[in-house]
């Protein structure tokens, strides 16, 4: 399909790997000599008319960055019909027929309007932590976000475990040299993001060995967490590791921690980690997601594709359409859920 010049905007929550897509889809663009634009600021600078052309040097040096050179915003008026009127008005304006639209599923809502309402070509690439959006394996930021959420559980692991015996590797026994059992079990909560979604707590859960995962699909009451980790203490443990989704128990960490320390006195510890998992310089994952999906987005709008979010499967880069993507929700891998709970023994 002919095109003359396309735009690219990141919206919502940012997520590491973000720039990577921006460069991704700028030099796809260029390459295919294609014209192509930055919008400021999201949705909002679609409105405000903040547009700017972009050329291969002006994507330099970002895809180890994290955050977004475009930065993102929450656009109140781009829920009403007539701020999304504004915002096509500014594409035809600037020439531009085609805009590829990096965010999470809030962002994809606003794009499919813009698509439906003003026949606007749009691209959807999936940008978020959370890891939530039907019709992807994964999204942009998700690796990113658990390996910083890991390295925290690691560092809290060591501390909990104080000096750890070395494995007995000829007999596969533990020496007798063992650290004096804890009068008390130590428990660390470590609060990750994920209002609505349990897929960061998951992979930060088990790949740091925790005692339990409390994800939104599935919560456990402060009940049942100290009755795991007696448990884990009558079985030998001398620490443990509870993630907790943010959305999984009301209160978050902190008021699950005081819930626990009233029903067993143990000693318990939080750390949320908040922001801080947005942060950061993009893994190897993200980068080389972010690339691809970039470069398929522009591909993608070439062949005349629309309305519709380019998202990987198994490897494959695949094409859903929006209303799909929107209307049906990402189930949490259950597979992971039991794998979690057998080696948590
Ligand atoms: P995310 O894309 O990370 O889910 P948000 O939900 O905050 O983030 O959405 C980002 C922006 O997308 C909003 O500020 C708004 O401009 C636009 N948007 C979200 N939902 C809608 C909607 N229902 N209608 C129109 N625009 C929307």
């Amino acid at each position: 399909m002919r095109r003359e010049h396309i735009a690219v905007l990141t919206s919502g929550g940012d997520a590491p790997g973000m720039n990577a897509a921006i460069r991704a889809v700028v030099r796809t663009a260029i390459y295919r000599n294609l014209r192509v634009s930055g919008v400021f600021h999201g949705f909002q600078g679609l409105i405000d008319g903040a547009v700017e052309e972009l050329g291969p040097r002006s994507v330099a040096n970002i895809i180890q960055r994290g955050g977004t050179i475009l930065q993102t915003a929450r656009c109140e008026p781009f829920y009403r019909p007539e701020g999304r009127a504004l915002a096509a008005s500014t594409l035809a304006r600037c020439g531009i027929d085609g805009l590829v639209v990096i965010g999470g599923d809030g962002s994809f809502r606003g794009a499919t309007l813009l698509h439906e309402e003003h026949g606007v070509p749009v691209l959807g690439i999936p940008g978020t932590i959370d890891n939530d959006i039907y019709g992807t394996d994964v999204s942009i930021g998700f690796n990113t976000a658990i390996n910083v959420a890991l390295e925290v559980v690691d560092r809290l692991s060591d501390t909990a475990a104080g000096s750890n015996p070395p494995l007995n590797v000829a007999l596969g026994v533990r020496p007798r040299l063992r650290a004096p059992a804890a009068s008390h079990n130590r428990l660390f909560l470590v609060e990750v993001m994920g209002r609505e979604s349990g897929n960061i707590a998951l992979y930060v859960g088990v790949a740091g060995g925790a005692e339990a995962i409390l994800i939104p699909e599935q919560s456990l009451g402060a009940d049942e967490v100290t009755n795991l980790v007696i448990r884990a203490k009558e079985r030998g443990k001398s620490s443990s590791i509870v993630v907790v989704a943010e959305g999984a128990y009301e209160g978050g960490a902190l008021a699950l921690q005081e819930a626990i320390r009233r029903r067993c006195g143990y000693e318990v510890r939080s750390s949320i980690l908040g922001h801080m998992q947005r942060g950061g310089s993009p893994s190897t994952r993200d980068r080389v997601l972010a690339s691809r999906l970039g470069y398929e987005a522009v591909r993608g709008l070439l062949e005349g594709r629309s309305g519709a979010m380019v998202g990987v499967d198994k490897r494959k880069a695949v094409f859903v359409p929006l209303t799909e993507v929107r209307a049906k929700n990402k189930e949490i891998d259950w597979q992971l859920v039991e794998v979690a709970q057998v080696l948590a023994i």
